[in-house]
């Protein structure tokens, strides 16, 4: 499993506004991306479609998939909270001719690096406080407060490997941080485009 375009990964703590840059770059139709969607054993939040955000799942289908090997990379990002990549979803993407792109956390992200280095560009997302994470988190109100205090509390542990990344984008202004994400994305997907 070593061919097919490029892989463009994203990463940040919960509530940075990855996602938002994920879906405005998906929506640029000369950087030929495709979402990749993870599986995932929570419960789906809001608006959530099975097989278009998320591939949900049990914890006891999840765990079948590790013991056959299926996932590029998975996590236990939050306690019982399982996510990860299927080997078979990169492929369906590759299988299009399109570049994968991956709105997954720091560890998962790091892994698909490590995994394609060549063929991946890892970007870090940098909120402007862990102040501000939490107002967005709370303003987003999709969780309890319990469960926002427990993306908080790893989102220290995350900031703390942005240097590990190719890049870092400050999301200080919404605006900004996207234009500098298809900057970027650009330059990586078609390097002779822009020389
Ligand atoms: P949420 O529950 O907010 O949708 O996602 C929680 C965290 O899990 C986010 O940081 C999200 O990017 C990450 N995530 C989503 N899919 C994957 C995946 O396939 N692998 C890994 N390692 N993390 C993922």
């Amino acid at each position: 499993m070593n061919k097919g375009g490029k892989l463009i990964v994203f990463s940040a703590p919960s509530g940075s506004g990855k996602t938002t840059i994920v879906r405005h770059l998906l929506g640029i139709e000369e950087l030929n991306l495709e979402f990749s969607i993870s599986a995932a054993t929570r419960e789906p939040r809001g608006e959530e479609v099975n097989g278009k955000d998320y591939y949900f799942m049990s914890i006891e289908e999840f765990k079948k998939h590790i013991k056959n090997e299926d996932f590029v990379e998975w996590e236990e990002v939050y306690r019982d909270n399982f996510y990860g990549t299927l080997k078979k979803e990169v492929e369906r993407i590759w299988a299009l001719g399109k570049n994968v792109i991956f709105d997954i956390d720091v560890a998962g992200g790091l892994r698909i690096k490590k995994k394609f280095p060549e063929q991946t560009l890892a970007v870090f997302v940098k909120p402007p406080s862990v102040d501000e994470l939490k107002r967005r988190l709370k303003e987003r109100s999709t969780e309890s407060e319990e469960k926002i205090n427990m993306r908080i509390a790893k989102a220290h542990v995350e900031l703390a490997t942005a240097p590990q990344f190719d890049t870092i984008i400050k999301n200080y202004d919404l605006d900004v941080a996207k234009e500098e994400a298809y900057q970027l994305v650009k330059n990586f997907v078609n390097p002779a485009e822009n020389q």
